[in-house]
């Protein structure tokens, strides 16, 4: 039986207002919620303007369209997610900061409410070990841009029992996704094999072994990668590449995650990648 009817999305954001999206579609009751007005009205808006493109492209009918903002409501204040069966947590990727939101949440939320965290590198566990609920608590992982990424990494706490993973695992399957469970360490599964592959790519840079655009072009050409791992961190961000590989460094104590020091010397200068119009390539 399907547990989960309302689901409630915190933070409006690139990811929050994908998931709630996404969510809605699917038939999925959703409040979603940010303490930014205009980031609210933002992804709300976003949500729209996406809605419109499958309409455009036929995706999507315009009844449906209609249906799935009519499931879709806002708010700025967490207490409206007390009814929830599920709150997605996807705010900053700061610890203290989801550790404060998902205290509250167990204060407020029904006791049989599913908690979990979109997080890209945050243990689960430690936002678990907050509550009163740590059996409740979970990593729902989703891929930037998520209504087209199939994946979601559904990521295990030390104490995350067998059917708040079954319900999650569900509800992300209702969404149209592909659910692959992972257990809680430094960086999941996704971080950890992706960062380490960027950072030694901008090795080669730093050492002279290729060019950017040579770099990029073998691992496109030779592995069928469909980007490149440098225009790949442009397009994250090279602050938060650098950030994940902080969290794997500590999280492991392996020099072997060092950040490598051009990508340092490149956060430094305040080159980010796409969003500051310079990281290895150019977009100004
Ligand atoms: P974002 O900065 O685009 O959005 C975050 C939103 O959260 C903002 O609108 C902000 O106003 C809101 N917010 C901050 N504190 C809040 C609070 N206490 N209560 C309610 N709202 C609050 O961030 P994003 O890129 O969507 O990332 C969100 C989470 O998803 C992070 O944990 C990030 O690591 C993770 N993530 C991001 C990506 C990505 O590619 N951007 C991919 C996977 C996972």
């Amino acid at each position: 039986m399907d547990m989960i009817k309302n689901i409630g999305v915190i933070g409006a954001g690139t990811m929050g207002h994908g998931i709630a999206q996404v969510a809605a579609q699917s038939g999925y009751r959703v409040c979603l919620v940010d303490i930014n007005a205009e980031a609210l009205e933002r992804g709300l808006a976003a949500v729209g303007k996406s809605l419109d493109k499958l309409v455009g492209k036929g995706k999507l009918d315009a009844e449906a369209r209609q249906a799935t903002l009519g499931r879709l409501t806002s708010s700025s204040d967490l207490a409206d997610l007390a009814d929830c069966d599920l709150v997605v947590e996807a705010i900053v990727e700061k610890l203290e900061v989801k550790g404060a939101v998902f205290k509250q949440l167990d204060g407020l939320c029904k006791d049989s409410a599913i908690l979990a965290s979109n997080t890209s590198s945050i243990s689960i566990t430690k936002l678990a070990a907050v509550t009163q609920r740590p059996e409740k608590v979970i990593g729902m992982h989703f891929m930037n841009p998520v209504p087209l990424m199939k994946l979601v990494e559904v990521i295990r706490g030390l104490a995350t029992d067998q059917a708040t993973f079954d319900a999650v695992h569900g509800a992300a399957e209702r969404m149209g996704k592909t659910a692959v469970e992972v257990h809680d360490g430094p960086g999941f599964v996704s971080n950890r094999v992706l960062l380490p592959m960027i950072n030694e790519a901008v090795f080669c840079l730093h050492e002279g072994v290729g060019t950017a655009e040579a770099i990029d072009e073998v691992m496109k050409l030779g592995m069928n990668h469909p980007m490149g791992p440098l225009a790949l961190a442009d397009l994250i961000g090279l602050d938060i590449c650098l950030d994940i590989l902080r969290v794997l460094q500590e999280g492991f104590g392996d020099p072997k995650y060092r950040p490598c020091p051009l990508l340092v010397k490149m956060v430094d200068a305040g080159h980010l990648g796409r969003k500051s119009g310079r990281g290895f390539y150019d977009y100004r």
